[in-house]
């Protein structure tokens, strides 16, 4: 329709176009309320060891929208990347991470896994990022040992020196980083070479194929061997099967996250697998 205008679409607006910038100046403005109304929680989703124990797991921002429900965060991230309004969300889940890794060490003492939170670039990149940390762990007495800052290959790419001294000042408090998505970027090794990481996280795009696609299954095992020979830990992220899970352990693959164990769950359905120590034995929970 737009091509039948001719000069015109020059001049004049297409409206399925003016129908995407409504919808996202609507967006915007509904993360915007949401933010200020607290709609946001993190769910939790456990990570696992080979005897099936809890491992670690890894905080998910969902929004509890008023009207639509659940909204799940590729339908907000992106645009609260672009707008500045990364900050405020991502702030929100490291001070609510950080206030539920405080409430449960004082009950359970302290854990020997950690939470994994997601980090944008852009808040990564900020240069109040480390103190705004170092902040929330004194004002929640959060163990900063209990806390994982996950990035991704787009947070790293931006700028090297920064990310370098940044991971550094924040390891140097006990805050450990892994890096997701891992495999998926142009230069996932030279990252590997240059980075203070302590573990990767193989992407599940990979992991989801090892069963019936050799080149997945080769690459799954190469990532394996060579976060090993680095001393690093790795997990696999988007296990279903449990043939799956055997593959990657056989492979020497340590630690496991997925359905097959568990969805993202709210907090009080999470903390029924931690306070009660229970073991997670891959029938799956629900969620
Ligand atoms: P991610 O960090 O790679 O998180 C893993 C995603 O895979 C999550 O989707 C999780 O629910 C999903 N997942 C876990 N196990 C399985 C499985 O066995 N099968 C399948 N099909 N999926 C599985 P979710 O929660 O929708 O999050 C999507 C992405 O949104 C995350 O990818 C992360 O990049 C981003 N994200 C989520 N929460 C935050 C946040 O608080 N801050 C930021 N900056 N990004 C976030
Ligand atoms: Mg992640
Ligand atoms: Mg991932
Ligand atoms: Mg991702």
């Amino acid at each position: 329709q737009a091509k039948a205008s001719g000069r015109n679409t020059l001049r004049r607006f297409d409206p399925v176009m003016q129908a995407t910038v409504n919808r996202r100046v609507r967006t915007e403005a509904e993360v915007r309320r949401a933010l200020e109304h607290m709609e946001f929680e993190p769910y939790y989703q456990p990570q696992v060891d080979l005897t099936g124990r809890l491992a670690g797991a890894e905080a998910l921002v969902r929004w509890q929208h008023p009207h639509r429900g659940i909204v799940p965060p590729m339908e907000f991230i992106p645009l609260a990347e672009e707008t500045g309004l990364i900050f405020g969300l991502g702030h929100f889940m490291l001070e609510r991470v950080c206030r539920q890794v405080a409430a449960w060490t004082s009950v359970a003492g302290h854990p020997q896994w950690c939470v994994a939170v997601n980090v944008s670039a852009r808040q990564f990149h900020h240069p109040d990022f480390v103190q705004e940390v170092f902040s929330l762990i004194d004002e929640t007495g959060a163990g900063a040992h209990q806390l994982q800052l996950e990035l991704t290959e787009s947070s790293l790419l931006v700028d090297m020196d920064d990310t370098i001294s940044k991971m550094k000042a924040l390891k140097s408090r006990g805050v450990s980083f892994s890096l997701d998505d891992f495999g998926t970027g142009y230069s996932s090794l030279y990252y590997l070479k240059h980075l203070p990481l302590d573990q990767i996280k193989i992407d599940q795009r990979f992991v989801r194929g090892v069963l019936d696609d050799a080149n997945d299954a080769a690459i799954v095992r190469a990532i394996i061997a060579l976060a090993r020979s680095l001393g690093l830990n790795v997990i696999a992220e988007g296990v279903e099967d449990r043939r799956v899970q055997s593959f990657l352990a056989n492979e020497g693959c340590p630690m496991f996250q997925g359905y097959l164990y568990s969805r993202p769950v709210p907090r009080d359905e999470f903390e029924r697998f931690f306070l009660n120590g229970e073991l997670l034995n891959g029938s799956g929970s629900g969620g």
